[in-house]
């Protein structure tokens, strides 16, 4: 007789946001549910992206499944490690996620099979049996988790949905399903989405930004829409409404096309559909009959929102004619850089709209009382919440309490177990296992490398190459002001000082080394910090 019938284990995405995996480890089997990135916080100096380490998952010896709940890069962005780390793993995706999953493989060169499930897809794992069930979200295709052992225990895993019974081209959130395979259950444990749990009242449904959108775009001025090109029933609907408007649409931005080119070939919409203009091919790019929808909605660097601001897209200036809508919401960390753009886009005199204003955007998860009318329908004697950073984990616990006093709460964290034995849990603490950090497309960057990383970038560099034989020396410097140029004949005298004078009888590394702590003192003493410095003798 083993110890637990099943371990309920987050490896990322509680007490965090981004990253998801959560583990179910079944007696002779492992399913993981997601496997996404995280956007590094600024500390991590310009590093893609974090994933999970899944080391320890590959020291159990059991088959893997990975099983996607949406198209979210906090869910999906990470598949390609997963399937280097898990070559036999089975991986199981909605349509959507699927489909931008396979482009994501065939970028990195991989081939591997990605199942797609629907509805009515059930898989068995012993005593217990995991079926997706139908949620809505900000991504359409979005699926929660049902695992059942019979009428004695039942799960409800939903780490992403909002709870929208009147949405844009797709079915309500599928609270019958839910009390049919989870309600149904003695013990029925829910793990639920803290991300809005500060908000209070309800989210808006997708639908309910309709008039206000219609509003904008009848007042036929220029008009540019920034949002997340992930939300294609968004932009279906600004498609539907520019259609009916005679209005023409212009995408900018990369990600637009690969989210509405992956939508298209599954059958979500047609762009042929739509009066939709290739940037290139317009002739008039001041034409008010024009909505440009715009990626880099969160002020991202090399964003189009951030690029049209400055004035850097070619052919287009903004004036005082146009509209820009900021139909999304800052993501945390990224408030200052959004406000900036807000200024530059006013000092254009353009009209910027944000959901300050109208209702022009509308969050993908649950506000306080949606997640009291879903609790309250579907009735879980247990609660884990997730999806948030701890503080969120909190709060939310706190609003079960307060007003679900006989549901049962339980503070989790990644990496913490849930043991179930029978129908009895109990969570353990578990240890904490950093995430892996990568550059690049793939490749891991080890943690000390990092602050090398920022010195450089923040310090800039000198380089000084010393010829032993013909006393030859040459310096360099990157990242540093044109003053330091000036001192670049003292460098080389204090190099060749050191070199050829003082310790010329030295071995090699003990001079490079004393060259080095020189050059730097010396920088230090003209701008006040110390420059990386490598000094190489030939
Ligand atoms: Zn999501």
């Amino acid at each position: 007789m083993s110890k637990f019938d099943l371990k309920i284990y987050p490896m990322g995405g509680v007490a965090e946001i981004g990253s998801n995996m959560t583990i179910f480890e079944f007696e002779e089997h492992l399913v993981a549910i997601d496997y996404g990135i995280l956007f590094p916080y600024e500390d991590f100096f310009d590093i893609n992206y974090l994933i999970v380490d899944t080391t320890a998952l590959k020291k159990i010896s059991k088959p893997i499944t990975l099983f996607i709940t949406h198209g979210h890069e906090d869910h999906i962005g990470a598949v390609v490690h997963f399937i280097k780390e898990f070559p036999q793993a089975k991986i199981y995706a909605p349509r959507l996620a699927r489909e931008l999953i396979l482009s994501k493989l065939d970028r990195a060169n991989l081939g591997h099979e990605i199942i797609e499930y629907n509805k009515e897809f059930k898989l068995d794992f012993g005593e217990y049996t995991l079926r997706p069930t139908h949620v809505t979200h900000s991504i359409p295709d979005t699926y929660g988790v049902i695992i059942n052992k019979g009428q004695e225990l039942a799960f409800l895993f939903i780490s992403d949905f909002k709870f929208d019974l009147i949405p844009s081209f797709e079915e309500p959130f599928d609270v019958e399903n839910i009390k049919t395979y989870f309600s149904a259950a003695k013990r029925k444990i829910a793990f639920l989405d803290s991300t809005n749990i500060l908000s209070e009242g309800k989210t808006l449904s997708e639908s309910e930004l309709l008039g206000d959108f219609e509003e904008i775009l009848l007042r036929n001025k220029r008009t540019f829409f920034t949002l997340f090109a992930s939300n294609i029933y968004r932009v279906k609907n600004l498609l539907e409404i520019a259609k009916k408007a005679n209005r023409k649409v212009c995408f900018i931005g990369r990600s637009l096309n690969f989210y509405l080119d992956a939508a298209d070939k599954v059958g979500l919409l047609s762009k042929a559909n739509y009066p939709i203009v290739e940037l290139d091919a317009i002739d008039n790019y001041d034409d008010p009959r024009l909505l440009y929808l715009v990626t880099g909605s969160q002020g991202e660097h090399l964003g189009a929102t951030r690029r049209i601001a400055n004035g850097d897209q070619k052919n287009i200036k903004l004036k005082e004619d146009d509209i820009f809508v900021f139909s999304s919401k800052a993501i945390p960390g990224n408030e200052k850089k959004i406000y900036r753009l807000i200024n530059t886009i006013s000092e254009t005199g353009t009209t910027v709209i944000t959901s300050k204003d109208q209702r022009v955007h509308a969050s993908g998860h649950p506000a306080r009382e949606d997640l009291k009318q879903l609790v309250s329908e579907i009735n879980p004697t247990d609660i884990v919440p997730i999806h948030g950073e701890t503080y969120f984990l909190r709060k939310h616990i706190d609003f079960i309490k307060d007003n679900f006093p006989k549901i049962q709460t339980h503070y989790m964290t990644n990496f913490d177990t849930m043991l179930i034995k029978g129908s009895e849990i109990n969570i353990v603490d578990g240890k904490q296992m950093e995430p892996l950090i990568i550059h690049g497309d793939s490749i891991v960057i080890p943690r000390e490398k990092i602050s090398e990383r920022r010195k450089m970038a923040c310090n800039g560099l000198i380089t000084i190459a010393i010829n032993h034989k013909s006393k030859n020396i040459h310096v360099d410097s990157k990242g540093l002001p044109e003053e330091l140029t000036r001192y670049h004949n003292e460098i080389k005298e204090l190099a060749h000082y050191t070199a050829f004078q003082e310790f010329k009888n030295r071995d090699y590394d003990y001079v490079v080394e004393k060259i080095r702590i020189k050059i730097r003192t010396f920088a230090k003493e003209q701008l006040g910090y110390k420059p990386i410095t490598l000094v190489s003798m030939v």
